[in-house]
């Protein structure tokens, strides 16, 4: 379980685990995260992982 998104396990996420956070907009963020958004999961920036999506939506 420890350190799951780091290191060369990234290099087999598409684009390398980067991309625009659905929640805070962050381009280049790691987009590793899984946090439901309703009946739906959705993955986000580490920040993004912790906040509530229905309140953090931009
Ligand atoms: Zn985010």
């Amino acid at each position: 379980m420890a350190k799951n998104n780091r290191g060369n396990g990234l290099n087999a996420m598409p684009n390398h685990g980067r991309g625009t956070c659905p929640i805070c907009g962050r381009t280049g963020a790691k987009i590793l995260w899984e946090v439901k958004d309703g009946d739906t999961t959705i993955k986000v920036c580490k920040l993004c992982r912790k906040r509530d999506p229905q309140q953090a939506k931009v």
